[in-house]
């Protein structure tokens, strides 16, 4: 065992999260003392602005760690001490680990989508990938994408200036892939020209049913990408099963980004496939 840890998450209606189990059981798995607990902003009545004073206590607290969840990771990125290169690429945080030398941030999404491309669609290509969704969500999974050497990645959201804010990040990171913007209101044509399809926005979660896009559209050998996790088959997930495309669902990216998480945090090396299975027991 290598002593004691005390982790926590923060966020905005997190009190159901699924990733303090997640970390608790495959730490057990791991022969570690381990301790997961959540500090929902909206429970506590905090604003997200607090998420500084809030890192400030958990240190004081005795944590090892905090993830950061929507709405602080941005704020979180600019609050810690040291960012690790791919976190300050994407200006956003989600793990701050409390060094010697004082707060190290993050950002473990990005891998978890990274994972759970390579685990879950070994063989996909990454020829032209169509994204539709440029918000957090879709960062990470861009920045996914270019740094597995997608060629050209056509960016899409319904308000424009997100895709235009995005690509244009992404291009100063990745100058020697394409990537671009299409209209909203081309979509379609977008979709059915995709090797591959990742899907970023809300639609398909329990409170936002619907499709972004009609998977009627795909082509017959593209591969398709659902960030959204509640539920694990969202229309999207099941009508491309239906219609025989390989499909990695959003629990994928979750299980990978807890993973990376508890690896960074602890040094040791946690079972990616135990923790999906536990995952999906849940
Ligand atoms: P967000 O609000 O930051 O971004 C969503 C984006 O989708 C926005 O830019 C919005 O304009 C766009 N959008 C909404 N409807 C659209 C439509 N019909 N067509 C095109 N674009 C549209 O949200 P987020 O934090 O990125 O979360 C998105 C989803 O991803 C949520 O369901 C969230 O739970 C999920 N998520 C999953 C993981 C994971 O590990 N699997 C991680 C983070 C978020």
């Amino acid at each position: 065992s290598t002593g004691r840890y005390l982790v926590g998450l923060i966020g905005e209606g997190i009190t159901a999260s699924l990733t303090p189990a997640m970390h608790e059981a495959e730490a057990a798995e791991l022969g570690l003392d381990y301790e997961y607990r959540t500090f929902d902003l909206i429970e506590l009545g905090r604003p997200a602005g607090d998420v500084a004073a809030m890192l400030a206590e958990a240190r004081a607290g005795g944590f090892a760690a905090m993830n950061i969840t929507h709405p602080c990771k941005q704020l979180a990125a600019e609050l810690v001490d040291e960012l690790d290169t791919d976190a300050a690429r994407l200006g956003a945080v989600n793990l701050v680990v409390y060094g010697e030398a004082g707060l190290v941030g993050y950002n473990t999404d990005w891998m978890g989508f990274r994972d759970a491309l390579a685990n879950g669609l070994p063989t996909a290509s990454l020829e032209h990938v169509v994204q539709v969704g440029c918000g957090g969500a879709g960062a990470a999974t861009a920045y996914a994408l270019l740094a597995q050497g997608a060629e050209r990645l056509e960016l899409s959201d319904v308000d424009p200036a997100r895709a235009e804010e995005l690509a244009s990040r992404m291009r100063t990171h990745f100058p020697r892939q394409a990537v671009e913007t299409s209209p909203h209101d081309d979509l379609a044509a977008g979709i059915a020209r995709a090797s591959g399809v990742v899907h970023a926005t809300p639609l398909g979660m329990l409170h936002h049913p619907g499709l972004a896009f009609d998977p009627d559209l795909l082509r017959e050998d593209a591969w398709v990408a659902d960030v959204v996790y509640r539920p694990l088959e969202t229309e999207l997930v099941r009508r491309s099963l239906e219609r025989g495309h390989p499909v990695l669902d959003g629990g994928r990216m979750a299980v990978g980004q807890a993973c990376a998480s508890l690896r960074i945090i602890t040094g040791t090396s946690p079972d990616r496939g135990r923790m999906e299975h536990h995952f999906r027991a849940l």
